[in-house]
C-alpha cells in the first residue's frame, strides 16, 4: 500500500511517500521569498506553491522509487491554513487521484502534527517506541498552541488552547523586536544557548484552566526593550544571548505549567509535543527533565518532523486508509478546519 501525501498549508511545499507503513521520501521546498517581508505573504505563498508542487511531487516519487501507477491513494492537507496555499495542494491532489482512479484522503494539518509520532522512516531498523492511547500532546506551532487528548489515531479532543497568539508567533514576534529575520524562532533558540535564562524576568500572565495567552508577554518584551534601549542604544546587541534565553525560558515555562496541569487533571502519563516549536531545544530538554521528575513517558518528535512536512500528512492518511475513510472529489479546502 503506497500513499503519496501533499502538504501546502502555509509556506512549505512538501510531498512524501509512505510505502507499506514506512516512510520512503519526504521532500520539502521552503519558500525563502517571505523573509524580506518579515512574515508569510499569502499571495506570494500560493504562487510559490504552484511553482514548486510538480517538481516536489516528482522528486518524492523518484526518491521513493515508486511509479505513479503503483500508488494506492493521494492524501492532502485540507486545513487549517492559508486558503490560497491550501487550494494548490487540494487541487493537485484531486486531479492526481482522479487521473489515476485511486482514493483521495483529506488530512487535518494539526492532527497530522500529532501523528508525526507514528512515522517510521528508512533509518529505523526497528519500530520506534510510540505513545499509547490515550496520550496528551502539546501542539505548538506558528498558528496554534493546543493541549490535545488523543483517544485513538483519529479521535482527538482539544482540552486547552491559546486565546490569542500562538507560541510560535510569540517567538517570531519577539525575534522581530530584536531585529532578527523571519522566522525568528530558531534564531532565539540559537542565541539562547549562550545566554542566562534567569537574566531578565517577564510576566507569565494568568489564564484560567488549560488555556494559554501569549499577547501579554509580547507587549512586555516591547516595553522592556524600549525602556532599556532609551538608556543604552546598544542594549539589544550587548545582551542578545541573555534576552533570548530569558524569553525562551519564560515561554517554555508557560507551556510546561499548563502541560503539568493537564497531566494532573487527566491522569494521563504518556506525554508528547508536536509542531514547529517542538524543535526548540529549550523546550525539548525542559520537557525531558520534567518528564523524569513526574514519572511521565515523554515523546519528542524527530527534528525533521516538527515543522511542516508531508510525511506527517502521509502518516495521518495511512490511519484513514485503514478505515477506508476517503474523500469525495467535491471537497474544498477549510482554512479554519477544526477537529
Ligand atoms: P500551524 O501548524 O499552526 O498551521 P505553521 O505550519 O506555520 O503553523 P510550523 O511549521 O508547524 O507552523 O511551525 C513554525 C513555527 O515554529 C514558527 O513560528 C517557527 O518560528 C517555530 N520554530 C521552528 N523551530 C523553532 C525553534 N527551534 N525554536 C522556537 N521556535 C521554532
Ligand atoms: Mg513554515
Ligand atoms: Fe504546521
Amino acid at each position: 500500500m503506497n500513499i503519496l501525501a501533499i502538504e501546502s498549508s502555509c509556506d512549505e511545499t512538501s510531498a512524501a511517500v509512505l510505502a507499506n507503513g514506512r516512510l520512503k521520501s519526504n521532500i520539502i521546498a521552503t519558500q525563502l521569498i517571505h523573509e524580506q517581508y518579515g512574515g508569510v505573504v499569502p499571495e506570494l505563498a500560493s504562487r510559490a506553491h504552484q511553482q514548486h508542487i510538480l517538481p516536489v511531487v516528482e522528486r518524492a516519487l523518484a526518491d521513493a522509487n515508486i511509479a505513479k501507477t503503483d500508488l494506492s491513494a493521494i492524501a492532502f492537507t485540507r486545513g487549517p491554513g492559508l486558503l490560497g496555499s491550501l487550494l494548490v495542494g487540494t487541487s493537485f491532489a484531486k486531479a492526481m487521484a482522479l487521473g489515476l482512479s485511486i482514493p483521495l484522503i483529506e488530512v487535518n494539518h494539526m492532527q497530522a502534527h500529532v501523528l508525526a509520532h507514528f512515522i517510521d522512516d528508512q533509518h529505523d531498523d526497528r519500530s520506534r517506541p510510540k505513545p499509547g492511547f490515550p496520550f496528551l500532546c502539546l501542539t505548538v506551532s506558528g498558528g496554534h498552541t493546543q493541549l490535545v487528548r488523543i483517544n485513538s489515531p483519529l479521535e482527538m479532543v482539544v482540552i486547552g488552547q491559546t486565546q490569542d497568539d500562538a507560541v510560535g508567533e510569540a517567538f517570531d514576534k519577539s525575534a522581530k523586536l530584536l531585529g532578527l529575520p523571519y522566522p525568528g524562532g530558531p534564531l532565539i533558540d540559537k542565541y539562547a544557548k549562550e545566554g542566562n535564562p534567569l537574566a531578565y524576568k517577564f510576566p507569565m500572565g494568568e489564564m484560567p484552566g488549560l488555556d494559554f495567552s501569549f499577547s501579554g508577554i509580547k507587549t512586555a518584551i516591547l516595553y522592556f526593550l524600549r525602556d532599556n534601549i532609551k538608556a543604552n542604544p546598544a542594549f539589544t546587541a550587548e545582551n542578545l544571548a541573555d534576552i533570548c534565553a530569558s524569553i525562551q525560558h519564560t515561554l517554555v515555562q508557560m507551556l510546561l505549567n499548563k502541560l503539568k496541569r493537564a497531566a494532573r487533571e487527566t491522569g494521563i502519563r504518556d506525554i508528547a509535543i508536536a509542531g514547529g516549536v517542538s524543535a526548540n531545544s529549550g523546550l525539548r530538554s525542559a520537557l525531558t527533565k520534567l518528564g523524569d521528575e513526574q514519572g511521565w513517558t515523554v515523546f519528542i518528535p524527530r527534528f525533521e518532523y516538527c515543522t511542516d512536512n508531508a510525511a506527517m500528512i502521509a502518516m495521518a492518511a495511512q490511519f484513514k486508509y485503514e478505515q477506508s475513510d476517503f474523500t469525495a472529489q467535491t471537497v474544498s479546502p477549510l482554512p479554519r478546519m477544526s477537529f
